[in-house]
């Protein structure tokens, strides 16, 4: 990931840029919705989970992710990738 923004960073004309391009690629990236695309299956419940940061959301519906503040599209909501504990994500703590 690092080795790619330094080539996207070569790419670009110097002149135009006013801020770190990892900065602004964070913003953008963090502003822009991704989709909620995993839902994690415990023994007796089951949570969505961040696609950014890959904690499980404490509620569904969230506009942000309440760790990473990654905006959140639910447009998938009904066709979850089933994962379990342990196989993806986070780690217990
Ligand atoms: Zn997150």
């Amino acid at each position: 990931m690092r080795d790619r923004l330094n080539e996207m960073k070569a790419g670009a004309d110097p002149g135009q840029i006013t801020v770190p391009l990892h900065f602004l690629l964070t913003i953008v990236q963090f502003r822009t919705p991704k989709t909620v695309s995993e839902l994690m299956i415990f023994r007796d419940t089951s949570f969505f989970v961040c696609p950014q940061c890959g904690i499980t959301l404490e509620r569904e519906f969230m506009n942000y992710c309440d760790r990473c503040g990654q905006c959140l599209d639910w447009k998938n909501y009904k066709n979850p990738r089933i994962v379990y504990p342990g196989s993806s994500g986070p780690r217990s703590e």
